[in-house]
């Protein structure tokens, strides 16, 4: 098969690569994006579809400003027929005990700081913002009502069709199995669906980004952790926004279709990125949700999923260059990176032109941790 040539490939067909892939082509460069199985089928279609700006660090806040800045004018930039169903139906972070109230208390005054109107709430308040919540044990929130929620896959979806209308060429069911390096830099990529000569490659693989990196001889500190989602039948929509117990990490929501979505981070689930559910989430999920929710106990179940979070050791993302020429990376996510793709896919664009970044994501490099400089987020779910 004669080899083709791009400027720039994207190895993942989640909502990193596919937000990449947009802003790239925008900017008149010639895209190929790999895909090995469909697109928004990692992480990304996985997720819990929340979107915030309550973060603990200057940088995310100031990206989360961006990103909730995008969403509701997005589905309009990337002209895409279907609904990104973007709902700022707000989002709670509940304390239990003065030490988390105390980190929120920090967090707002950062968030306020930098000009995001998040607030601390008493337990009678939350009842206001949270009808059906039994707040026995809560003693106060951070709260911000324009928080809320975004359909992952119709997001992934509306950027991969825009780069494809810009001219990228958007392959999917292609793996990609191997980079070309010459004199430490990138020359070429290799799939199952024939070879590429290329300028640069974006690594947008989630946890998988280890085994990619490992072919350019680069060891990325990527854990996967298995993260299970549980979806109930549509109920009559009520006042309920998305909710996060800091007691034992569970949260809920309800989704602008009137289903339910119960999410719990067990902390003895598998380390790896395989998508199978358990009976043991069905179980401790609806119990430690019911307790705070009661009135979901008559509500039936329809389905479950599992997917994987890439976890690095300060719970940080990596974005940018790499001591190979040429090869960059987009990955460690963690549990919280499908809102960040429209500030850090204009953020990866810029990068791989040479352009200084909108944004200084400089604390995101991927030599941070050989340097022992961890940089902590401490709102993380
Ligand atoms: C249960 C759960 C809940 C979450 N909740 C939220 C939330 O509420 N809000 C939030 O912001 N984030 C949340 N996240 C995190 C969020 O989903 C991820 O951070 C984000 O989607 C990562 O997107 P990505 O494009 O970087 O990676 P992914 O979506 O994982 O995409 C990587 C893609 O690379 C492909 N790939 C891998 N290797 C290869 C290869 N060799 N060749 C070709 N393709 C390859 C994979 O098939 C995959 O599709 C959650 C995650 C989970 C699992």
């Amino acid at each position: 098969m004669a080899r083709q040539t791009a400027d720039v490939a994207i190895i993942g067909g989640g909502v990193h690569g596919c937000s990449v892939a947009w802003h790239l082509a925008k900017e008149g460069l010639k895209v190929v994006l790999f895909e090995r199985d469909y697109l928004s089928s990692g992480g990304s279609g996985r997720s819990a579809a929340g979107i915030r700006q309550q973060f603990g660090t200057e940088v995310n806040c100031r990206l989360a400003l961006y990103n909730l800045e995008k969403f509701p004018v997005l589905q309009e930039e990337l002209e895409y027929e279907a609904d990104l169903e973007y709902d700022p139906s707000g989002y709670l972070w509940i304390a239990y005990s003065e030490s988390q109230l105390e980190q929120l208390r920090k967090n707002v005054a950062l968030q306020n700081s930098l000009g995001i109107n998040s607030k601390i709430l008493t337990p009678e308040e939350i009842k206001e913002v949270a009808p059906g919540l039994n707040t026995e044990g809560m003693l106060g929130a951070s709260w911000n009502e324009k928080d809320g929620h975004i359909n992952p896959h119709t997001l992934t979806f509306a950027y991969a069709d825009a780069a494809k209308r810009l001219g990228a060429v958007i392959q999917t069911q292609t793996l990609v199995t191997g980079i070309e390096v010459k004199e430490n830099k990138v020359t070429g990529i290799k799939t199952t669906k024939g070879d590429w000569d290329v300028g640069s490659i974006v690594c947008a693989a989630g946890p998988w980004s280890v085994e990619v990196a490992k072919w350019v001889g680069l060891d990325v500190p990527i854990v996967p952790e298995r993260h299970q989602i549980l979806i109930t039948e549509p109920i009559e929509r009520m006042k309920h926004p998305m909710t996060l117990c800091l007691d034992d990490g569970s949260y809920f929501k309800q989704c602008p279709n009137g289903t339910f979505m119960l999410g719990w981070g067990n902390p003895n689930e598998k380390k790896d990125t395989s998508f199978e559910s358990s009976w043991e989430f069905l179980l401790e999920v609806s119990r430690r949700v019911l307790a705070k929710m009661p009135c979901l106990s008559e509500v039936r179940v329809v389905r479950q999923w599992t997917g994987p979070y890439d976890i690095t050791p300060d719970q940080q993302a990596i974005v940018g260059a790499t001591p190979v020429e040429g090869f960059y990376l987009d990955c460690g996510w963690s549990g919280h990176g499908l809102q960040f793709a429209p500030s850090i896919g204009r953020i990866m664009s810029e990068i791989v032109m040479g352009q200084e970044p909108f944004i200084d994501v400089s604390v995101f490099r991927f030599t941070r941790f050989e340097e022992g400089e961890l940089f902590f987020e401490p709102a993380c779910i």
